[in-house]
């Protein structure tokens, strides 16, 4: 998942990189409104960061012309803006959310993953991994058919895993998404997590395994479509780091 942040503010503009960074996301940054267009037209960015108050062309008048031209992208406004008026015109003209500064990180991530989760960057609500559905909008897993049993903190993980197919998620993304960062909590429950999760899939999968271990770096879901036909690992031959 790749976003951008569009605000001038260089230290606020780090801030927001740092923390979705932490979370597993990449991201540029651009520091004015033509180069925020400019950025647009050469990467297909998942989500946008947005201030209003830009040295160049004004936040309002950039959603207005990605929205113009049939951009879709989804938009977070971020702003010292507090009116009314303003959150109503940003709403109006196409934003997905607005946020006022001064924000909390926690609460900027969780308003990404409930964008990303409507949207989901894919263009359906369900995630295929091979045999596994991942129904964002019912929250279920289901493989071959067959319901999952998860709880609630399991299902997150898989979520998480399938949203950024592909990326190598560190452990702390994975503590952030299932605790909002709101405790502290051992990185270490994180493998344990994904242990149980990885036998629940085997069994129902006769031993594949969807959930490869990056060593030093965390964890990734591989793209099972394009993978499986090179190598299925089962399930014992993998060791938890
Ligand atoms: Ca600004």
């Amino acid at each position: 998942m790749k976003l951008l942040i569009v605000e001038d503010e260089i230290g606020i503009a780090r801030g927001i990189e740092t923390a979705v960074m932490s979370d597993g996301f990449s991201c540029d940054i651009a520091e004015n409104g033509s180069d925020a267009l400019e950025m647009m037209k050469f990467y297909d960015y998942d989500l946008i960061i947005l201030d209003l108050i830009l040295p160049d062309i004004d936040g309002f008048e950039i959603l207005s012309r990605i929205r113009a031209i049939r951009n879709t992208t989804p938009v977070i406004i971020l702003s010292g803006l507090n009116a009314i008026d303003d959150k109503v015109k940003g709403l109006t003209i196409g934003a997905d959310d607005y946020l006022t500064k001064p924000f909390s990180k926690v609460e900027l991530l969780a308003r990404i993953y409930a964008i990303v989760r409507r949207t989901s960057g894919h263009s359906s609500s369900v995630i295929d991994v091979g045999p596994m559905e991942i129904d964002i909008k019912q929250r279920c897993v289901r493989i071959y058919g067959t319901e999952m049993a998860l709880t609630s903190k399991e299902y997150s993980i898989l979520e998480l895993l399938a949203i950024k197919k592909g990326s190598v998620l560190p452990k702390e993304a994975f503590l952030n998404h299932i605790y909002g960062g709101m405790d502290e909590h051992e990185v270490k429950i994180v493998d344990v997590f994904i242990c149980k999760l990885r036998r629940k899939i085997a069994n129902l999968t006769g031993g594949l395994n969807f959930i490869e271990t990056i060593w030093g770096r965390g964890y990734t879901m591989r793209d099972f479509e394009v993978e499986h036909e090179h190598k299925i690992t089962p399930i014992g031959n993998l060791k938890v780091s």
